[in-house]
């Protein structure tokens, strides 16, 4: 049996630095939308973009919130900009326990970007009038995943009408011819 293919539709935003010019309203847009309720408030330590900012360079850079990890990893990155040197860790998507970032900041669970689940576009992008955020949408296709439920269930009912052995003898001889 051939596992269906379906499409699904992979979202990329884009950042654009050079057009960033640090103003922020990516951060209040996030927060206030995953404030409780929605819009209630905004606080961009909420947010699950952050703009790292150097004023004094014009230097303007989102990052997203990526996954969680429970342990800090070994390795450090230090990046140098415009003879700006910038910390280790500094540009990390990941909400990690060695640093303050990408965590709510009340309970201080991990925060991670989810593409403003129910919107038609990310308000990130939407309030960003600069165009430093953009969105791209591609089609690709999936192996549909086959629910192992309804294989059992299937199993089952195959097995009660044909006894096990009959359906082990056809397994076996089915795997023969591949
Ligand atoms: S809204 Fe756009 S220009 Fe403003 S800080 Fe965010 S990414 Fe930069
Ligand atoms: S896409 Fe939505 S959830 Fe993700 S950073 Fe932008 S506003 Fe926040």
């Amino acid at each position: 049996m051939k596992a269906e293919k379906k499409k699904k539709i992979i979202k990329t935003i884009k950042i654009n630095v050079d057009k960033c010019n640090g103003c922020r309203a990516c951060e209040m847009i996030c927060s206030a939308f995953h404030a409780a309720p929605k819009y209630s408030s905004n606080n961009p330590a909420r947010s699950r973009i952050r703009v790292i900012r150097e004023p004094l360079s014009d230097i303007y850079i989102p990052v997203y919130a990526g996954e969680y990890t429970s342990s800090e990893c070994a390795g450090r990155d230090k990046y140098t900009i415009d003879g700006k040197e910038y910390d280790e860790c500094a540009f990390c998507r990941a909400s990690c326990p060695s640093r303050a970032e990408f965590k709510e900041p009340d309970s201080g669970l991990p925060l991670k970007c989810d593409m403003c689940e129910g919107e038609e576009e990310p308000l990130c992008v939407k309030w960003c009038t600069v165009d430093a955020l953009t969105i791209e949408e591609r089609e690709e296709e999936e192996e549909e995943a086959v629910k192992m439920e309804d294989v059992e269930i299937g199993l089952a009912s195959m097995v009660d009408k044909y006894g096990l052995q009959k359906i082990m003898d056809t397994v076996a001889r089915m795997s023969k011819k591949d």
